[in-house]
């Protein structure tokens, strides 16, 4: 099974012809029409799909005899619900068992292409869309979960939906949806050692605040960006989200056109080439104008960690806390003004997620692991974000790194990203986490508590049995 998925319109996108950013062309190439209600009727590429926000969106469309309009566009996995313990059906949460039995019949009934978890191909839908070649620039991409805006990565421009718009997507492969502004978020210079991605858009958005993106797609951008990964760069498209942004995205690069070639739903061969000019065509203008511009240093960001319950209360691990006395956040997390996070004492360490739970994160990982030993007083647990990040790790050792050190090797899905699944803080445990949500009972428990930080912050922070700061522990180690 493999096709090419490309959206280019036989009209190139006017936007071709004045300096426009790639937010406006690929708007613009994919409009089928302006709504009465004011709104762009939006033509969208690829639909992924999952098992939490699609079964009422196939009982609706039962009810009213509708089909799906490009089964051939639709994809899906399972990972929210998937235990990651063992994966064997059924599984014993009967409600998880239901939900997937409704994807497996849902997507037999419709013809669309599902990866379970004995297919060798599942994982969290935000790593397996790059990982399997469906994610391409220039794209519009739709799925059922917020954090879609990972996608941007690779240059395409990716939205979050809820369950009726899913619905919308499936039936009519459309979604009605509002322009947004478009900011350049620029970040320039490089990183210092024991600073990553994460630790960058943890900044951006402290800075910008969880609601300074609302009404914009955030373009990212800067000699930081230009040298980064794609892994790096998804992780911070994936938190765009979090920071207010509808979608993030980069424009793409010979990164980017390196990571797709030869994986298995990229254009091959000539088409290839072909699709390369396109994507070069569609990206931002050297004279395009945005709406607003914000600029970052990189040399003057450090390992940073959330103290709050929204990811914009973060702090550099090496500064004391700074918020009003009576924020309410401060008397969740057992925290006050002027108190650091270093040093406070965890339950859990979680490595994983669609904001970390790559090859590479678990690679920088393993670096501050190898040779250690988890704390007596840490449950730790590694979490591939898909099934082919678990053979790729496991083919370079990394699975053995982990459990020597006392961390679990667990199987891929969302894990404790959030409670959907049996992997759950219990009371009020602390967990350092690499996802990218510290909200109240997110992570399964109401008064457990995250502390969002890098897969390397995480790792530092199981072996020491409290935060850390990672520099410290990559000291002597090779970079
Ligand atoms: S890993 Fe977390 S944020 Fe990502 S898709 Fe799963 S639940 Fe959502």
């Amino acid at each position: 099974m493999s096709r090419r998925l490309d959206t280019i319109n036989a009209q190139p996108p006017s936007t071709l012809y004045m300096a426009a950013t790639l937010f406006q062309k690929v708007w613009d190439a994919h409009t089928v029409r302006t709504l009465p209600s004011g709104q762009t009727q939006l033509f969208v590429g690829l639909h992924l799909v999952h098992e939490v926000t699609t079964p009422q969106a196939f009982d609706m469309m039962r009810q009213h005899g509708w089909k799906v309009a490009f089964p051939e566009r639709t994809f899906a996995t399972v990972d929210h619900i998937v235990p990651t313990s063992s994966q064997k059906r059924p599984f014993l949460d009967v409600m998880a068992e239901e939900m997937m039995s409704a994807l497996e019949r849902n997507c037999r009934d419709a013809g669309i292409s599902l990866w379970t978890p004995e297919s060798g191909n599942q994982g969290i839908v935000h790593v397996i869309g790059p990982e399997l070649g469906l994610t391409q620039p220039a794209m519009t991409i739709a799925c059922g979960d917020s954090h879609t805006s990972t996608h941007g990565a690779l240059g395409a421009i990716a939205f979050g939906i809820g369950t009726s718009q899913v619905r919308d997507v499936l039936t009519s492969q459309c979604l009605a949806l509002d322009p947004l502004k478009v900011r350049r978020v620029e970040v320039n210079g490089r990183l210092n050692r024991g600073v990553y991605a994460k630790d960058v858009i943890l900044t951006i958005i402290r800075r910008l605040g969880v609601q300074g993106g609302v009404g914009f797609a955030y373009e990212y951008g800067g000699t930081t960006l230009d040298a980064m990964t794609i892994d790096e760069r998804m992780t911070i498209c994936n938190m765009s989200i979090e920071g207010g942004a509808r979608i993030g995205y980069v424009n793409p690069d010979e990164t980017t056109f390196e990571f797709l070639r030869g994986r298995r739903f990229a254009p091959a061969g000539d088409a290839f080439d072909r699709a390369v000019a396109w994507w070069r065509q569609m990206s931002t203008d050297a004279k395009a104008s945005y709406d607003d511009r914000v600029a970052f240093d990189a040399a003057a960001i450090e390992p940073t960690v959330t103290w709050g319950i929204n990811p914009g209360q973060s702090v550099a691990v090496s500064e004391p806390i700074e918020a009003a006395p009576d924020d309410e956040a401060l008397a969740f997390m057992g925290f006050s003004n002027g108190s650091k996070v270093q040093g406070t004492r965890i339950d859990v360490a979680f490595i994983g997620s669609c904001t970390n739970g790559r090859l590479s994160d678990l690679e920088d990982a393993a670096r501050i692991v190898r040779g250690n030993h988890v704390a007596p007083h840490v449950k730790a647990l590694v979490v591939p974000g898909s099934q082919a990040v678990s053979r790729a790790a496991e083919a370079r050792g990394l699975n053995e790194v982990f459990i020597e050190a006392g961390f679990e090797w667990r199987g891929a899905g969302c894990s404790m990203c959030l409670g959907m699944n049996p992997d759950k803080l219990e009371g009020r445990q602390i967990s350092a986490s690499s996802s990218n949500r510290n909200f109240k009972g997110r992570q399964g428990s109401p008064t457990g508590r995250t502390l969002l930080m890098s897969p390397a912050m995480v790792a530092a922070a199981a072996i020491a049995g409290e935060v850390v700061d990672v520099r410290e522990m990559l000291e002597g180690v090779p970079a």
